[in-house]
């Protein structure tokens, strides 16, 4: 039986753009299944976003409702991921998962302090829109994306202010895959505090 614990006045609808089980392709927990909430809504502007879908308007779901799907999946792990899903007042869904039993996980490009409870932090910061401070000491994982040479030396001005625990990957554009891994596997090589992450999710073509 789902366990209640929500307060009042708390957000407890979020916009849905789409929820599904699958494998994470992506960063420390790459090749574990997880259950994807993807949030509706992002001001960040990305050119190369490939989920520009999310950017519309989204119904309302529930976070009771997210919560059972989620559930009935099996796996400990959900994925809160958008869009920007911090835009969102996230206490309401995240209590309602770790009451449950799930692990919380968050995407995000740290452009908004963070509400919730979350086990888990990727912070992948996007040139488009400067990060909140708040998020450097949360994130348990940095992952940049390298679109072009210079992205190393930002990544870097990241890696100085996360936690000295954080893990750090560098992933490539999927555009720019080509030219961009054999830059990536260099500098993992010379800066070997860092990983190589690829999207695994889309060379197994699934979401
Ligand atoms: S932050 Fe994510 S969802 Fe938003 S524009 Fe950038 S890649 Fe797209």
């Amino acid at each position: 039986m789902a366990v209640e614990i929500k307060e009042k006045n708390q957000v407890t609808t979020l916009p849905l753009m789409e929820d599904f089980y699958t494998i994470q392709g992506e960063g420390f927990y790459q090749g574990s299944a997880a259950y994807f909430i993807r949030l509706g809504g992002c001001d960040v502007g990305c050119v190369w976003c490939d989920v520009k879908e999310s950017w519309d308007v989204h119904p309302s779901v529930s976070v009771d409702t997210m919560m059972e799907r989620a559930k009935t999946s099996g796996t400990e792990i959900v994925v809160v991921t958008g869009g920007e899903p911090a835009m969102h007042d996230l206490t309401a869904l995240t209590q309602t998962l770790n009451a449950n039993g799930m692990r919380t996980h968050i995407e995000t490009s740290g452009v908004y302090p963070l509400t919730g409870q979350w086990d888990w932090v990727c912070f992948s910061p996007k040139k488009f829109k400067e990060p909140h401070p708040s998020v450097f000491g949360q994130a348990d994982e940095l992952k940049v994306i390298v679109y072009n040479k210079s992205d190393f030396a930002w990544a870097e001005e990241f890696a100085a202010v996360v936690r000295p625990d954080c893990q750090l990957y560098l992933q490539p554009e999927w555009s720019k895959e080509k030219e961009m891994v054999p830059l990536i596997i260099d500098y993992v090589k010379a800066n070997p505090q860092w990983q190589v992450s690829l999207q695994v999710h889309k060379y197994m073509n699934i979401p």
